[in-house]
């Protein structure tokens, strides 16, 4: 595939100081299919300057302008969503149909969304004597993850944008084409030099040194817990601002009124959707002990159907850490209803849509992200069982309610200690505040709430 072999730097392409590359595998083939470069310290301080010179231009800039520029990006996304499926595909192994359906789809939504939120939003108001201004925070360190490439890194530039900030940006290893490629989208849609930077690199090279740096303001970061801990933790010291979307241990609660055929199938293609790779994915069922038998056989129904149709897993790596997942939960008495951690193919890092039943809520694929096709169903007792049993993770990221009455399932919602929950499969709302609850995270993404993450108030009395 065709790559950059420099970084994104005061808006032109130049050669990485360190020298260093990555190999881009396609985890289907695990073919190399592009070199990018590997950025060090040097190049990652070359960044932050760029941004920090570029942050009084464009934080003065008038909304409006801001909002031209977003809806130029938005547009230029979606003049290249067949190129943004097809490389997605490529470096992390989703199938097409879906790559086209969200990897390309779900951003392009979100940038036009932070277009019209730029345009509209009140930069300035009034509060008693006060005028309140609603200011960007500064230089902004993007750090995101390879599950979903792209939306991951528009959910974070396109609203430090809209607010006035400038961005460095360090993408996952395994998925820096896709980054490469919403520069170029970047740089088209007309932003100036210096307000948005890439550099490719390793996390504990680039990421870190990135999150370190004096110049920036405020890291937002989206990945595994034990990352976001170290950012959080250096970025506390330096009083920076901190916003961290981490994992989840998302429970699917199906109480006994719901059209149970229809919450399995659903919480099953919930799990399976990216090969598990979902850090809000539904990776607990919760079902009434009258009604498990029958979900376990309607969720082993329906993982077999999906035999062939996900993608690997991103890298051998998570391949290896998922299957020594399943390994544990065979391992603890947990009942392997489908899958297992043999790979149902010799190339390629796939690992089989699995299901447990008879999953109890202290064993390890009940507490850890597996990150993964991996399902666990647990049984409940009664209705303050199942809520025991939902929110006793560390996690507090997603979920969904399934009843009769929506009322019913509402009332439940209210009780669970989770970000987000879908009643009765309700839709991916991309205007809806997106984070976490405990050790999920801290702050939102996406819509307004996504915006204000990016401002700073500042009030003036008369
Ligand atoms: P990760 O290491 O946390 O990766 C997330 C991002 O942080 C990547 O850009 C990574 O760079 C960077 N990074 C790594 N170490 C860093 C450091 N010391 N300082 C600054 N940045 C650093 O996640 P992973 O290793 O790819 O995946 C491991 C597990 O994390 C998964 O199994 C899953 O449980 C969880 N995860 C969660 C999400 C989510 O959406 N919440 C997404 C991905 C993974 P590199 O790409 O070079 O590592
Ligand atoms: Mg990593």
């Amino acid at each position: 595939m065709k790559a950059h072999d420099g970084i994104y730097l005061d808006g032109a392409w130049r050669p990485a100081l360190s020298g260093e590359v990555i190999d881009v595998v396609d985890p289907v083939d695990e073919q190399v299919i592009a070199r990018v470069p590997a950025a060090g310290a040097e190049d990652v301080d070359a960044a932050v300057r760029a941004a920090r010179a570029a942050l009084p231009g464009w934080a003065a800039t008038a909304p409006a302008e801001r909002a031209a520029r977003l809806s130029a990006l938005r547009d230029a996304l979606a003049a290249r969503k067949d190129e943004i499926a097809e490389t997605v595909t490529a470096e992390l192994g989703a199938p097409l149909a879906f790559s086209q359906a969200v990897h390309a789809a779900v951003p392009i939504a979100v940038a036009g969304s932070y277009a019209d939120l730029a345009a509209r939003h009140a930069f300035e108001e009034k509060v008693g004597n006060s005028t309140v201004f609603h200011e960007p925070v500064g230089v902004v360190a993007a750090i995101t993850p390879w599950n979903y490439p792209l939306h991951q890194v528009v959910a974070k530039v396109a609203p430090a944008l809209a607010a006035g900030c400038t961005v460095v940006l360090k993408p996952a290893e395994d998925t820096p084409l896709v980054a490469q490629l919403f520069a170029e989208v970047v740089h088209d849609a007309g932003v100036p030099a210096g307000v948005f930077n890439l550099v490719t690199g390793l996390g504990p090279v680039a990421g870190q040194a990135l999150a370190e740096h004096p110049g920036v303001d405020l890291v937002s970061f989206t990945g595994s817990t034990a990352v976001g801990r170290t950012i959080a933790a250096t970025a506390g010291a330096a009083v920076k601002k901190v916003a961290l979307e981490l994992g989840g241990k998302s429970a699917n609660v199906i109480l006994p009124s719901a059209d149970l055929a229809k919450a399995v199938n659903v919480g099953v293609a919930n799990v399976m959707s990216n090969s598990g790779q979902t850090c809000s994915a539904w990776t607990r069922m919760l079902v009434h002990r009258d009604q498990y038998d029958e979900a376990v056989e309607l969720a082993r129904t329906a993982a077999a159907k999906y035999g062939d149709r996900i993608g690997p897993l991103v890298n051998a790596k998570q391949q290896a850490r998922v299957r020594g997942y399943i390994e544990k939960g065979v391992a603890e008495g947990a009942r392997l209803v489908a899958g297992g951690a043999e790979p149902p193919r010799e190339r390629g890092y796939f690992v089989s849509p699995t299901v447990f039943a008879d999953v109890t809520p202290e064993m390890t694929i009940a507490q850890e992200e597996i990150f993964g096709p991996v399902l666990s169903v647990l049984r409940y007792e009664d209705e303050e069982d199942a809520l025991r049993i939902a929110n006793g993770t560390v996690y507090g990221l997603a979920g969904a309610v399934w009843a009769g009455d929506e009322a019913e399932a509402v009332a439940f919602a209210r009780r669970m200690d989770t970000g987000q929950v879908d009643i009765n499969g309700g839709r991916f709302n991309p205007l809806a505040p997106f984070g976490g609850y405990k050790q999920s995270g801290v702050g939102r993404e996406l819509g307004a709430h996504g915006l204000a993450e990016y401002l700073q108030t500042k009030s003036l009395q008369f």
